[in-house]
């Protein structure tokens, strides 16, 4: 087997050590919030009534609520989350806020190909609305509209990126090694691409706290630490309970994520995959320039196991990606959030990338679970005479999607058909994942298989091709 150029080129040990030897194991983007933006709410206590009842209070609970009420601003609707609003996925992402409904045009080109026109439009019409949203409702979520990078590390992937680039979509811009280097100054780099309309970068803690702020100013009653264990029929509406109350509500949504779903139907179509993220101290103005980066851009490479790297307001580096962790069982656990191999192996795979920044310390690491679906992107649907409505299996690629999924589980609920309803990506439900034990086998053996395609110039091998032509897979 090959080996990846983080293997070629490791910085000394002692540089790692270094870096993590200070590093607090906690979530840069809350720790970053200012008080205003962190309200202790109330649980839910007693019955409350509503017309609409989201569970779940991350993006995808949000946008719902927030959308609802632009769609009837008298509509009573109701939040209950489980813990703290914008706590899991939605506070400890990359903020990689990409146009793409599909988990990437490749991945949709296999699985929908005559529905791609309409899918990247409505993309990019959903990631405008963001941006829309931001300075409509006077939130600040950081939104810088930069594009995103994608540079080759090794010499097959350059001819991947000329391959995209020779598409001609508009937007894209090839870059050679100098002028990738230009761009950001990477031993790694031999080539690039730029991809400039289609991604903004953003605050996820930020981006949540301000739509429950703005949820809240509109009318929206959010409950936290408030655990919903019971959804159930009753007359023409619904009732959602926890330990200490209830809400009775006409219709719901259902946004839980990576979390076990209310509906046995879901149990087996999403698996939480854990993925790792570090966080540098800022950094200083000579060590930026030493880097360059002047536009900005999310960088994400194209190996199987990507980094994921951006800049934040105050010039720190998130550093997140590679690992795409499953254990057995689906489980959701705080102690799967720390795994010191994978901080070591992020560490040393940042230096390889930015050996100018040695001396640099991490100051966060974090772990957060990604809802996986076969498809890797969402799939819909309605339950209990189309009062309620789910969106689940984002994978890692939820930031602007979740958006479109409110959009369309309003939609459902409403009973309208239109453009986003009568999509087949909507329409159709992908495959589960198997029950265990076969869940785990089979994933680790399509993790091994990415990883030996990952060292060996991308080629796949049988089992992936296998997956290929099934339209399953795993990824993150
Ligand atoms: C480390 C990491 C990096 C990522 N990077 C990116 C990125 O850069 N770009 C991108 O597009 N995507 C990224 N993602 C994915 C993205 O964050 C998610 O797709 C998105 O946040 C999903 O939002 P959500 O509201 O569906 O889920 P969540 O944010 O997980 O919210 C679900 C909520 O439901 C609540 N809940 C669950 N069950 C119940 C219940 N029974 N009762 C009450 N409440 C309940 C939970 O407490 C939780 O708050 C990343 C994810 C992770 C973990």
């Amino acid at each position: 087997m090959g080996t990846t150029v983080f293997e070629r080129q490791r910085p000394a040990s002692s540089v790692v050590q270094h870096s993590l030897a200070a590093t607090r194991h906690s979530v840069f983007w809350r720790d970053d919030l200012p008080e205003s933006l962190t309200p202790d709410r109330p649980a839910l206590a007693g019955t409350v009534r509503a017309d609409l009842v989201v569970v779940g209070g991350g993006y995808t609970g949000l946008w719902s609520a927030l959308l609802a009420t632009e769609r009837d601003p008298a509509a009573k609707v109701v939040i209950v989350e489980a813990q703290r609003v914008g706590w899991a996925a939605s506070g400890r992402n990359g903020g990689f806020c990409e146009a793409s409904l599909t988990h990437g045009s490749e991945n949709g080109q296999t699985r929908w190909p005559d529905e791609m026109p309409t899918l990247e439009r409505l993309g990019l019409e959903n990631l405008d609305a963001i941006e829309a949203a931001e300075a409509r409702y006077g939130m600040d979520f950081q939104f810088e509209r930069t594009g995103m990078l994608a540079p080759a590390v090794e010499p097959h992937q350059v001819e991947w990126l000329k391959d995209w680039a020779a598409e001609g979509e508009e937007g894209v811009v090839y870059l050679d090694r100098d002028e990738v280097q230009a761009a950001v100054a990477s031993p790694t780099y031999l080539a690039g691409v730029w991809e400039q309309r289609t991604c903004g970068m953003l605050h996820p803690g930020r981006m949540a706290a301000e739509l429950a702020r703005v949820c809240e100013e509109r009318g929206v009653e959010i409950f936290e630490r408030s655990h919903v264990t019971g959804l159930d029929s009753a007359g023409t509406g619904v009732i959602v309970s926890t330990a200490g109350g209830r809400v009775e509500a006409s219709r719901a949504v259902l946004a839980t994520n990576a979390f076990p779903s209310l509906l046995k139907r879901n149990r087996l179509m999403t698996v939480p995959v854990y993925d790792y993220v570090l966080m540098t101290e800022p950094l200083t103005a000579d060590q930026l320039a030493s880097v360059g980066w002047s536009g900005r851009q999310g960088i994400g490479d194209l190996a199987n196991q990507f980094h994921y790297y951006r800049l934040t307001a105050d010039n720190r580096i998130l550093f997140g990606g590679y690992d795409a962790i499953y254990h057995y069982g689906r489980s959701v656990r705080p102690e799967y959030e720390n795994r010191p191999e994978t901080w070591e192996k992020l560490a040393s795979h940042f230096f390889t990338t930015f050996p100018q920044l040695d001396g640099l310390s991490f100051t966060h690491k974090w772990a957060g679970a990604i809802d996986t679906s076969t498809q890797f992107t969402a799939f819909f649907g309605t339950a209990r005479e189309r009062r309620v409505a789910y969106a689940a299996g984002f994978t890692g690629l939820g930031v602007a999607s979740t958006r479109f999924a409110g959009e369309v589980m309003l939609d459902l609920l409403d009973g309208v058909q239109n453009e986003r309803t009568e999509l087949e990506m909507v329409r159709k439900r992908p495959l589960p994942f198997p029950p265990e034990p076969a869940a785990a086998i089979g994933i680790n053996a399509t993790r091994w298989s990415l990883d030996r395609a990952d060292h060996n110039r991308g080629k796949r091998n049988l089992l992936l091709k296998t997956l290929d032509a099934l339209g399953l897979g795993f990824d993150s």
